[in-house]
């Protein structure tokens, strides 16, 4: 059998699994399973697969066929550029999640703070107010929004905080395989942090406890539940994020969320009771509501 007819006869066996791109997912696995990288498979597409190397290959389709995501057999994703480790303890990063973190970018890098903002009386330039620039990254999971801030705009500093130990612990991981310095805290939210930021950015759990059980298989039964399960209407971390998140933001300090496609209006809603301004809903690629973002007065 060719490397080609192996790719083929996979993606027939993923599609027959229910698994969607079956032709990528295939190739994908081919790279991990045989340790190859896309080039080597085009050049040598025509030529006979080495028996060991399908035996290995055909192991990692029956598992993914199993519907458990490509990227706990790889125990990798990809995030803003940057590799991050995953396993069954972490959401895995998804690219959604980057039009968030662009957002904060585009903020950091605009010049703001302005040094009158941050201390009144100092002299320093836009740049030395940007390191005296604390954000905190809340339920952090792989660490991905935090890692990838630091790594991008090395002059700020990032806390971190997740309820889960096991989370930080691949947070952590992700912060060193990065070469990036993040000050980690175990916390239920605003429970043990401590003083103020002038960002704070979430991607809480945000699904309705109810939609739970229509989840790809993937992701209901292979991602936790502690990332996803919003409560009752998918509102109640952002609500507490907002509520607490006041006495812990500077003011004039930007409050940065990631949302489901329709939570864009509430929200919103609860960021003006508590007085935020500027207040904004951003899209993502596929033109649906995935950020909102606003500063406390
Ligand atoms: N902050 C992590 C991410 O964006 C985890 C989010 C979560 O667990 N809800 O991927």
């Amino acid at each position: 059998m060719t490397y080609r007819e192996a790719v083929r006869e996979t993606a027939g066996q993923l599609r027959a699994a229910g698994i969607e791109n079956e032709t990528a997912e295939s190739l994908f696995l081919l790279e991990f399973a045989c340790g190859m990288e896309r080039k080597d498979y085009l050049l040598s597409q025509m030529e006979e697969m080495p028996p060991e190397q399908w035996e290995r290959y055909r192991a990692a389709a029956a598992k993914r066929c199993g519907h458990i995501p490509l990227q706990h057999l790889t125990g990798e994703q990809e995030f803003m550029g940057l590799p991050f480790t995953v396993n069954r303890h972490v959401l895995i990063p998804r690219q959604d999640t980057e039009v968030l973190v662009e957002e904060a970018l585009k903020i950091l890098r605009s010049g703001w703070p302005q040094e009158q903002e941050l201390q009144p009386g100092g002299q320093a330039s836009g740049e030395a107010a940007q390191e005296k620039l604390r954000v905190l990254d809340l339920c952090t999971g792989s660490g991905c929004i935090a890692v990838s801030l630091k790594a991008l705009c090395p002059q700020i500093q990032v806390s971190a905080a997740d309820l889960s130990a096991d989370a930080l612990s691949v947070a952590r991981e992700n912060a060193q395989r990065n070469h990036t310095e993040i000050h980690f805290v175990q916390s239920d939210l605003f429970a043990d942090i401590s003083g103020c930021f002038q960002m704070i950015v979430s991607n809480p759990p945000y699904i309705p406890s109810r939609e739970i059980p229509a989840l790809m298989p993937e992701v209901r039964e292979h991602e936790p539940l502690l990332a996803l399960d919003g409560g009752a209407d998918g509102l109640g971390f952002y609500r507490r994020i907002i509520a607490e998140g006041v006495g812990h933001l500077e003011p004039g300090g930007w409050l940065l969320f990631e949302i489901g496609y329709d939570q864009g209006e509430a929200v919103s809603a609860c960021m003006r009771a508590y007085g935020f301004t500027e207040i904004e809903v951003v899209r993502d690629l596929a033109g649906l509501d995935r950020v909102v973002k606003g500063r406390r007065k």
